[in-house]
Formats: C-alpha cells, sequence, structure tokens
C-alpha cells in the first residue's frame, strides 16, 4: 500500500511534554526507552526503581495514607475533583501522547482521557456514598451496622494499552476510600505515566494539604511490580496485564494474604443470529475486531455466525477489513494504528500460521510498509476457521478476527465459554428469547454481556472484569470500591442485659 513515510514522533513528544508541563530532564537516561510504535523512534531513555527504591516509596506511600485516612471522605472527593479538572485542561494533549506512545488513533487516545474525567467524576460522588448498611438484630437493645474504613497503601500494575485510564480507574477510587496510589506503569508507556503525576501533582497542590506520597509513581520493570505485591505495607494489588503476568502475581499475593484485583487477558466472542440486523452488526464488529489495532483486552477475537447469515456478513465484513485505513493514527481518516512493538507483530505471524495449519482461511494480515522498519503495522485478519480450535483458544495481542459459523444457539453459546478467559461477550439478535439467554445463568459466563453492540468500548458507570483466566477482578463502577476499603461489622448494646445471640446460655 503506497503511503508516505511516518516518522517525526520524537519532536511531537518533546513538544506536547512541554505543554503538559513535565521537564524534558525526564528523559535524559536510564533503562526504559520512550519509544513510539508510530515511528518505532526512540524519544529518549527514563529512569528505572531499585527494588530497594520501591520499599522506601511504599514506606512513604504509607505514612501518607495514615494521615488521609482520617480525611472526611467528601474532603477526599475534592482532590479528585481537582484530578478531573487538571484532568480537563491537559484533555487535548494527555491524549495526544496517548497517540504517541500507545499508538491508539486520536479519537481513542481523546477518548481514553475521557475515560479518567468520568472515573473522577464518578469518585466525587462517590465520596459522599461510601454506604454501609443499618442490620436487623435479633438481640433487643443492640444495633448491628457495618462501616467501611480505608484500607492502606494500593499498588498499582498497570499495561501498555490503556496507559493512563487504568491508574484513573484504581486511583480515583482508592484515593476517595482513604487509601494512597503507588503504581507502576508499562515499560512501553513511561511518559504517560509521568504527564499524569505532574498532573495529579498540580492537583496536590491546588488542594493544598494533601499528605506527601499520596500518588507515587514507581517506574520500572517486572521486578518493580514484583517488589510492590511482595511488600507487607501494600494490602492490595489491583493488576492488568496478561493472564502470564497474572499467574506470577496472584500466588505471591495470596501467599501473604494481600488482596488482589486481576484484569488480565480476553478472548473475547460476538454471536450474530439469523434475526441480528446485519448493517450494525458489521459496524459494531469492526470497531470491536479492528479498533486499537486489536490490542484491547475487550478486543472482538472470535465471531460465531449463524449459518444462515454466514455468507452474507462474510463478504461485507471481508469488504470492510480490505479498505479500512491503516497508518498513522495522528492522521484523520486512520482507523487502525501500529502494533505496539515487534514481539506483537512476531506473535501475530505466528498465530496466523498457526491458524492455516489449522485449516484457517486468511484474508488481510499482511504488513504494511509505513516508510519505517522499526514500526510494525498491519492490514487486520479475517480468519475463517473449520472450527473453534488451535490458536482460537489463545489471546494474541493484535487484529486477528477468527470466524466460526453455527447451527443452534445451545451450540454458540457453548462455543462462546469454551475457552479459558472470561472478560467479554456479546450477542447480535433482535430475538428478545435469544438475547435474555445470551444473559441469563446459562448464557455467557464473562463478566461483560452485551446485545447488539460489541464486547469492547464499556463505560465506566459498570464494574469492570472478566471470568476465568482473567482474573475475577472488577473495577471502575458500580460497587466495585468496596473492593478498596475493609468492612467492619458493628454490635452496640445500648441496654442494660447481656443477651447472646443464637440464644447461648452463660451464666456467671
Ligand atoms: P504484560 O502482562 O506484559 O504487562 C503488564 C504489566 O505487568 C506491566 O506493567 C509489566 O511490567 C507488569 N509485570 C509483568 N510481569 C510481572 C510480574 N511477574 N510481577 C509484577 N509485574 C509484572 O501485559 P501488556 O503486554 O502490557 O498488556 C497486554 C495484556 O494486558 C493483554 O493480555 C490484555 O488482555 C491485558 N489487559 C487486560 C485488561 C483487563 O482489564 N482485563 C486491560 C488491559 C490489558
Amino acid at each position: 500500500e503506497a503511503m508516505t513515510a511516518v516518522s517525526g514522533t520524537r519532536d511531537d513528544v518533546l513538544a506536547v511534554l512541554d505543554r503538559l508541563g513535565v521537564d524534558r530532564a525526564v528523559l535524559a537516561g536510564g533503562d526504559i526507552v520512550a519509544r513510539s510504535p508510530i515511528d518505532g523512534g526512540e524519544a529518549g531513555r527514563v529512569t528505572t526503581l531499585s527494588a530497594a527504591d520501591v520499599d522506601a516509596l511504599v514506606r512513604k506511600a504509607h505514612a501518607a495514607q495514615l494521615a488521609w485516612r482520617v480525611v472526611p471522605a467528601p474532603r477526599r472527593g475534592e482532590l479528585v475533583r481537582l484530578l478531573g479538572e487538571e484532568l480537563r485542561a491537559v484533555r487535548t494533549d494527555l491524549g495526544l501522547l496517548v497517540t504517541l506512545e500507545a499508538g491508539k488513533i486520536l479519537s481513542e487516545g481523546l477518548g481514553e482521557v475521557q475515560e479518567m474525567i468520568d472515573i473522577c467524576d464518578f469518585a466525587v460522588g462517590l465520596s459522599r456514598q461510601l454506604y454501609g448498611l443499618t442490620i436487623a438484630t435479633e438481640r433487643p437493645g443492640h444495633r448491628l451496622m457495618e462501616t467501611w474504613h480505608p484500607l492502606g497503601v494500593c499498588g498499582v500494575i498497570s499495561a501498555f494499552n490503556f496507559p493512563v485510564a487504568v491508574w484513573s480507574w484504581n486511583a480515583a477510587l482508592a484515593l476517595v476510600c482513604g487509601n494512597s496510589v503507588i503504581w507502576k506503569p508499562s515499560e512501553k508507556t513511561p511518559l504517560t505515566a509521568i504527564a499524569v503525576q505532574a498532573a495529579f501533582e498540580r492537583a496536590a497542590a491546588k488542594f493544598g494539604s494533601a499528605p506527601d506520597g499520596l500518588s507515587i509513581l514507581a517506574q520500572g520493570h517486572a521486578d518493580v511490580g514484583q517488589a510492590l505485591v511482595d511488600h507487607p505495607l501494600v494490602p492490595l494489588v489491583s493488576a492488568t496485564g496478561s493472564t502470564r503476568m497474572g499467574r506470577a502475581v496472584a500466588p505471591r499475593l495470596a501467599a501473604r494474604f494481600a488482596r488482589a484485583i486481576l484484569e488480565l487477558g480476553g478472548n473475547n466472542a460476538a454471536i450474530v443470529a439469523p434475526s441480528a440486523d446485519l448493517e450494525l452488526a458489521v459496524r459494531g464488529i469492526a470497531f470491536a475486531a479492528m479498533g486499537t489495532a486489536g490490542q484491547r483486552c475487550t478486543t472482538l477475537r472470535r465471531l460465531i455466525v449463524h449459518e444462515a447469515v454466514a455468507d452474507r456478513l462474510l463478504d461485507r465484513l471481508a469488504a470492510a477489513y480490505r479498505s479500512v485505513k491503516v497508518g498513522d493514527p495522528r492522521e484523520a481518516g486512520t482507523l487502525v494504528g501500529p502494533l505496539i512493538d515487534k514481539a506483537s507483530y512476531d506473535g501475530m505471524v505466528k498465530a496466523l500460521a498457526a491458524a492455516k495449519a489449522a485449516g484457517g482461511t486468511v484474508i488481510g494480515g499482511d504488513r504494511v510498509d509505513v516508510g519505517s522498519g522499526d514500526a510494525y503495522y498491519v492490514r487486520p485478519a479475517l480468519v475463517v476457521m473449520p472450527d473453534q480450535a488451535g490458536p482460537m483458544l489463545e489471546e494474541t495481542f493484535a487484529p486477528i478476527l477468527y470466524v466460526v459459523r453455527y447451527r443452534d444457539l445451545d451450540q454458540a453459546i457453548a462455543l462462546q465459554n469454551g475457552v479459558p478467559q472470561g472478560l467479554a461477550s456479546s450477542i447480535f439478535t433482535t430475538d428478545m428469547r435469544e438475547a435474555e439467554t445470551f444473559m441469563s445463568p446459562a448464557g455467557s459466563d464473562c463478566g461483560i454481556a452485551n446485545v447488539n453492540l460489541g464486547p469492547s468500548g464499556a463505560e465506566i458507570g459498570g464494574a469492570f472484569g472478566g471470568e476465568k483466566e482473567t482474573g475475577g477482578g472488577r473495577e471502575a463502577g458500580s460497587d466495585s470500591w468496596k473492593a478498596y476499603m475493609r468492612r467492619a461489622t458493628n454490635t452496640i448494646n445500648y441496654s442494660r442485659s447481656l443477651p447472646l445471640a443464637q440464644g447461648v446460655q452463660f451464666d456467671i
């Protein structure tokens, strides 16, 4: 495909860092390469921490939390309100930095910052709604209730593909819940993390009385994440990334009885039923499968199509796959930007070869030349499979959509549930019985089950997360905040006698 050479990310990165109030000196050197997947160019290097540094930072965050936990929650909400204001002020530039560092198209970069603003708004409201219950007691002259208290230092480990939103989902809730936060961002996206930390610090300065160390950035590789996971002063770690990472982290947290919020890999499906609105389905599938170049945890990776509509749907999808604009995500009209790096591209090549070996027919999937050998762009791949097997059972973090046909809904639901992951799912149908069955206890086994839209692109109001190898964690909306607090059950006796529960007698 003809295309002008993609370049110039280094200058763009430096200019946007200036506008975001980040000192260019952060790029002076270190073990982390700050690179843009747009042209593969290096903007500079960022310093990593050692495990010993992490200990000192956790102690600082712990001291901050001891002061913060007794600040009234609505007052804590004021800090998060100010953070939301700072994010509004830098929305365009921070969104652009997400584009530059993670390779998302501009509207998705902006959308990610919007998501941060949304969760701040949610958390501000929540700061006045950290409700406990008053419960009917069986004992006369008693009151039974529960209260929610701050937990401590919350560790956040995040992935490259949502370099800023994941921190905010955790931090906005953790802060109003009376906790401090220590963040280990992906080593592939160090600069967006620095820009977010700068925004937090401006909000804290305006707030005036935030304890020092309430939100700390800990840059580094997996060893820094592991130091957080193992630290006795970190009672909760929220870790977003691959199932491989979750398998390393979960047993270590369990060994010291710390809490884990695990947001791991997905292998998300959509069922297209005979009654589906096919035009709508094509649009929903296109965004969910090709958006973010297939690098969302909720990306649509498996399409389960009824045999009566499969040919018609596949014709339309193939046309969309052939025509979608792949290229520089800074350019208007581009819908598919780059893969994050060479390893990601190699993974895609390997999966497509395995799909062919398993009898799959591949449309697309070729590398697109953008005039920079260090950047990895691909045409999204549509792979028609004889059955659900081989690479279709795994998450390959690239734009590959596998397609299988089905005959009846039970079979389709069994296919949907027949993978180790359990994040997001959807059905396209106008048949009410099918839609309800899909969302019923006998339907999708995922944390997210949608009707007439794709599996990706959640809003913050709902609890976000998935089952099975996705890790079981929930964050963002609904009552996800409860994971960031500890619950105390209180019984108060305001009588002059001492009745025991269950009628037990113990007279001395
Ligand atoms: P990754 O697992 O390579 O890295 C994620 C983070 O974990 C990074 O910060 C990394 O440094 C850290 N890490 C890795 N090993 C660790 C260890 N042993 N101890 C502590 N920390 C460790 O993932 P990635 O390539 O950055 O992101 C892509 C993956 O993330 C995909 O599998 C995707 O599905 C998943 N993801 C899931 C969600 C979700 O909400 N379920 C959201 C976004 C991404």
